[in-house]
């Protein structure tokens, strides 16, 4: 609750009510912050009180911060105050959540990096096993070496020299290429 929300919830005389005051008939209780006060000066209105004999006046909040002789975070909190905790508690799960998003993120990036890379290699593999396997010079075999050159290149550009590629139209090239020499096979 906010500071306005607790003024709004909580009247001044359920405040005193709560530390044994009971305002009388014209709404007068002794004051507790003068010694002796035996006729009743202190008067209690909706939303504050105030003292015609010492003139100590306030709002529900200056009222506890004067019985327990707290600071006004501890009178707030007292008062069932937890606006300022829950909004730093709001801030730090956004941080959290947005770090964590990062995190995951950056693994999924990682992720397609090494199945990328995975999937070049796998092609890459069936391409040599293609060569050797084929009988040299069937057409097979020209499919299966003429690829080659492609995979080299793509490799250099992508490994060697860290440029960037068209990462979808590479992983449905190697995808094409093995399908073609598995069903060549
Ligand atoms: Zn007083």
């Amino acid at each position: 609750m906010t500071t306005d929300e607790i003024k709004q919830s909580v009247s001044m005389r359920e405040v005193v009510e709560m530390y044994g005051y009971h305002p009388n008939r014209a709404g007068f209780i002794s004051c507790p912050f003068h010694h002796g006060d035996r006729t009743p000066s202190m008067k209690i209105y909706p939303k504050d009180y105030h003292c015609h004999a010492c003139s100590a006046n306030g709002d529900i909040f200056s009222f506890v911060m004067g019985m327990d002789n707290c600071d006004f975070k501890t009178a707030f909190s007292i008062l069932g105050g937890t606006y300022e905790h829950s909004k730093t508690k709001f801030a730090n799960q956004i941080r959290k959540d947005k770090l964590l998003r990062q995190r995951e993120d950056e693994r999924k990036k990682e992720q397609f990096k090494a199945d990328f890379k995975k999937e070049i290699i796998i092609t890459w593999n069936l391409v040599k096993a293609a060569i050797n396997g084929f009988e040299p010079y069937s057409e097979d075999w020209c499919y299966a070496i003429n690829q080659e050159p492609w995979l080299i290149g793509l490799w250099e550009h992508v490994y060697i020299n860290d440029m960037k590629v068209n990462e979808i139209d590479v992983l449905r090239k190697c995808r094409e290429i093995r399908r073609r020499i598995l069903t060549l096979r």
